[in-house]
């Protein structure tokens, strides 16, 4: 038996550790948030509520192994207290990062740091209610640009337009790089929100990029079974919001109001070319205004640079490129050297940032944890620290872990707090509130305040 330390407990890093402890290995799971699940928890749309459900029962059994020990509420990083080398110390057989792609990736605009500006991930964690985003402003107004056309995009469209509870929205704007075949959503996701689409509208903006889309090839007449299968239904004047979309055009400028929040948007038109196995768009100089109180740009995520491993286009560097033929695709590498860290990998969205949906992260991680087993096999032996002594070292830095036992406790706060509001499910939106609940369910079983060795 060795020790691994995984450091997230997203979908990656969950079915990983599910594969180490299986194995017969002692793991820590250590996780930034106080709850497990990652984006599973805080990612998926709040009314897929079966979908999240099942991954909370199925999370909650790989965790309920006795050799797999959690960590929660404990963010690992350079700048942190708890650092990757700090890790390293506590001499683990192997280190696996399953961190997510938690970075933003920015337009490069001026004006990105406006109010009324978000990413997608921080607008995603805000109506997911994860602290501390769900406390954040993630004000939006009547007229919201969200830039990108992939199935985050109709999520966020969804809760602008049906959910969210203090709905504003009399426009969601569709921004796209491309045209109208490179929509990139499921249908079955679209199918939610094809009843706000502005028919008039969207036929104008086709109209609009006709003679261009058909220079590459593509025949308009086949979009509803290629993108748009509403196109096939008879257009309904439903009364309400409506959903636009601005074909092959890219934010170019952000201009604000008085108070400094976003008012508009100048849009490069672009120009869409044929390029082997697909299609590019090309900047035009021609630019177009879009009013909008609000801009959310949904291009897909980085992995946060200041994690502590090396990283280039957004995601941290391993050996997946076969930069060292005789070592696994997960390992990191470090470019600067040229050499693979033996003992460190990567897995999920660290590795491969926003690609796919959890059963992909699942199977990228238990692929990468068929590697790690097989190393482990010939790792020496270390001297590991156990999960109390951890635990231990944790608390002296100030830090206050939450455990397994931690979060039944926290499972049990929140069923009496949705019993009591006669609520399906209740989530608490806070650290602090989630820890008072915690101690109070400890007090109540008569337990001092204290973390279980
Ligand atoms: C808006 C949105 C909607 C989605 N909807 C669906 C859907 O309907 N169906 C579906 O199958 N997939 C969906 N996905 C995709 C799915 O969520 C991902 O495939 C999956 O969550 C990726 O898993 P991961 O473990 O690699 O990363 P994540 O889920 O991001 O997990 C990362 C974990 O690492 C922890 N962490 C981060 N940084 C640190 C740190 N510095 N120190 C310690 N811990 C850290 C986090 O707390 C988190 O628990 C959606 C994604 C998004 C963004």
């Amino acid at each position: 038996m060795k020790t691994v330390f995984v450091v997230g407990a997203g979908p990656a890093g969950l079915y990983g550790a599910n594969k180490f402890a299986q194995a017969g290995h002692q793991v820590v799971l250590f996780n930034r948030d106080i709850k497990p699940g990652g984006l599973a928890e805080y990612g998926i749309y709040p009314v897929k509520e079966k979908m999240k459900s099942g991954l909370r029962k199925q999370f909650a059994k790989i965790l309920s192994q006795p050799n797999l020990d959690y960590v929660g509420h404990v963010p690992v990083g350079s700048g942190d207290a708890v650092t990757l080398d700090w890790l390293r110390e506590l001499s683990p057989a192997a280190l696996v990062c399953a961190v997510g792609a938690q970075g933003t990736k920015k337009l490069g605009l001026a004006g990105e740091e406006s109010r009324g500006v978000y990413s997608a991930k921080d607008f995603v964690y805000h109506y997911n209610l994860l602290p501390p985003f769900s406390s954040q402003d993630f004000s939006t107004g009547k007229r919201v640009a969200i830039v990108g056309m992939g199935n985050v995009m109709v999520d966020i469209a969804r809760w602008l337009l049906i959910d969210d509870p203090d709905r504003k929205t009399e426009e969601v704007i569709v921004v796209a790089r491309r045209g109208p075949f490179e929509a990139k959503f499921d249908h079955k996701e679209f199918d939610h929100i094809e009843m706000f689409l502005d028919r008039k509208a969207f036929e104008d903006e086709l109209a609009r990029v006709k003679e261009n889309v058909e220079s590459v090839g593509q025949d308009l007449s086949q979009l509803g079974a290629a993108t748009f299968p509403v196109l096939a239904k008879p257009a309904q004047e439903t009364p309400g919001p409506r959903l636009r979309f601005s074909f092959l055009t890219s934010p170019q400028a952000i201009h604000t109001d008085a108070g400094g929040r976003i008012d508009r948007l100048t849009l490069t038109e672009n120009r869409l070319v044929a390029r082997e196995g697909g299609t590019s768009a090309k900047t035009t100089d021609r630019t177009r205004e879009l009013e909008v109180d609000t801009m959310i740009f949904a291009i897909g995520d980085v992995v946060d640079p200041d994690f502590g491993l090396p990283h280039a286009s957004g995601a941290y560097v391993t050996n997946s490129d076969g930069a060292d033929p005789k070592r696994a695709a997960y390992e990191v590498f470090d470019p600067k050297t040229g050499k693979v860290a033996a003992g460190d990998y990567v897995v999920g969205w660290a590795r491969k940032a926003s690609e796919g949906l959890v059963g992909i992260a699942r199977f990228d991680a238990e692929q990468g944890a068929a590697h790690i087993l097989k190393y482990l096999e010939a790792a020496p032996e270390k001297p590991s620290a156990t999960p109390a002594e951890i635990l231990a070292q944790i608390e002296k830095l100030g830090i206050e872990p939450v455990t397994k036992d931690d979060l039944a406790r926290l499972g049990r706060a929140e069923e009496q707090q949705a019993r009591e509001r006669g609520l399906p499910s209740f989530k608490f939106a806070d650290d602090g509130t989630m820890l008072a609940a915690i101690a109070e369910e400890k007090s109540k079983a008569g337990q001092p305040n204290l973390v279980e060795k």
